[in-house]
C-alpha cells in the first residue's frame, strides 16, 4: 500500500492515481448539509431573518446550482453576501448585510483557508465580523455532526473503490474539515480503500492533488472524480483526467464509471474524445450567474 509521508507526499505503490471528492461525489450529502446546516446557520448567525427566503435561495444557488458548487465555505460566504447585496432593496435593508472586505482580505493572505487559520488570525487581530464568521463555521460543523448521520455512499461507489483497490493509489480530495471527512468515511467502512484523506486544512484541491502526485505518475495515469467545476479545475492543474459525477444524475454517473469508464482508464482508453464529451456535458450544467440576474 502507498504511504502518505507529510511534505514528501504520496509514495506510489501503483502506476495509477485516483483523486476522489467526498461531498456530492461519494456521499449524497450536499443537499442535507447545505439546506439543513449551512443555510440555516447563515441566516441565524448573520441575522438575516428579514430576508430569510432570498438568503436561503442565494446560499443554495452558490453552493448547489452554480459553477461555485463545492467551493470552500468561506469563499461561499463571501460570494453569497456579494450576490445578496446586489439582490436586496438597499434602501430597505441598508445595514443588514456586513462588509465582506475583511473576509476577502483574510482569504487573500492565507496559504491555507480553514477554520483553524481563521482562529489563528483572530487570536492576533480581533475583528467583530471575522469572529462572527468563525462562530458560524463552528455552528455549521456542530450542526453537520448532529444532522448528517448514516447518509450512505451512492450505489456502486463502494464497488468502484473495490475495483480501484490494487490498481491505483486513491486519495480523498475535499474542502470539508478533515475531522468530518474521517468520521464520514469511517462510518461506512471506506477508509481502508484510500491512502489518505485531505480536508480544507490541506489547502485547495489543486494544492492537495499536487502534494499527492508530485509528477510521480505518467501522463494518462491520473484521474480525478468529482461533482463540481472546482474538481475539474484541480484535475487539469496537475494534468489529470477528469470523470464527472453529474449533480442530480449521480446514480447514472456511478453506473457509467463502474461499468465502463474505470475500465477504460486502467486500459489507457479514457483520454481523448471519451473524456472530452463527458467534460463538455458537465461544463455546461452549472451556470456562473444566478437566474435572477440573467
Ligand atoms: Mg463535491
Amino acid at each position: 500500500m502507498a504511504r502518505f509521508s507529510g511534505e514528501r507526499g504520496l509514495i506510489p505503490a501503483h502506476e495509477f492515481f485516483v483523486g476522489i471528492d467526498s461531498d456530492g461525489c461519494v456521499f449524497n450529502t450536499m443537499e442535507v448539509k447545505q439546506k439543513q446546516c449551512f443555510a440555516p446557520c447563515f441566516i441565524k448567525h448573520f441575522n438575516l431573518h428579514q430576508i430569510a427566503s432570498i438568503a436561503r435561495e442565494t446560499w443554495e444557488f452558490v453552493n448547489l446550482y452554480a459553477s461555485s458548487r463545492g467551493c470552500s465555505r468561506f469563499e461561499a460566504l463571501s460570494r453569497t453576501i456579494a450576490l445578496l447585496k446586489r439582490r436586496i432593496d438597499r434602501s430597505l435593508y441598508s445595514d443588514l448585510l456586513p462588509d465582506i472586505e475583511p473576509l476577502r482580505q483574510w482569504m487573500g493572505k492565507q496559504k491555507i483557508v480553514s477554520a483553524a487559520s481563521l482562529k489563528a488570525c483572530l487570536d492576533m487581530y480581533p475583528d467583530i465580523f471575522l469572529q462572527r464568521v468563525y462562530s458560524w463555521s463552528l455552528a455549521v460543523d456542530a450542526c453537520i455532526s448532529r444532522t448528517v448521520r448514516f447518509v450512505p455512499p451512492f450505489a456502486l461507489a463502494i464497488e468502484s473503490l473495490e475495483f480501484m483497490r490494487g490498481r491505483a493509489d486513491v486519495v480523498v480530495v475535499s474542502q470539508t474539515p478533515h475531522e468530518a471527512l474521517v468520521r464520514e468515511w469511517d462510518t461506512h467502512g471506506l477508509t481502508g480503500y484510500v491512502q489518505s484523506i485531505a480536508g480544507q486544512e490541506g489547502g485547495t484541491k489543486s494544492e492537495q492533488l499536487y502534494k499527492a502526485v508530485r509528477d510521480r505518475y505518467p501522463e494518462g495515469h491520473m484521474l480525478m472524480i468529482g461533482d463540481a467545476p472546482g474538481d475539474l479545475e484541480a484535475a487539469k492543474s496537475i494534468g489529470a483526467l477528469f470523470f464527472p459525477i453529474i449533480p442530480g444524475k449521480e446514480t447514472q454517473s456511478w453506473e457509467l464509471l463502474y461499468h465502463e469508464a474505470l475500465g477504460r482508464f486502467f486500459s489507457g482508453c479514457y483520454a481523448g474524445t471519451y473524456e472530452q464529451e463527458l467534460v463538455q456535458a458537465f461544463s455546461t450544467l452549472l451556470p456562473d450567474n444566478p437566474p435572477w440576474e440573467v
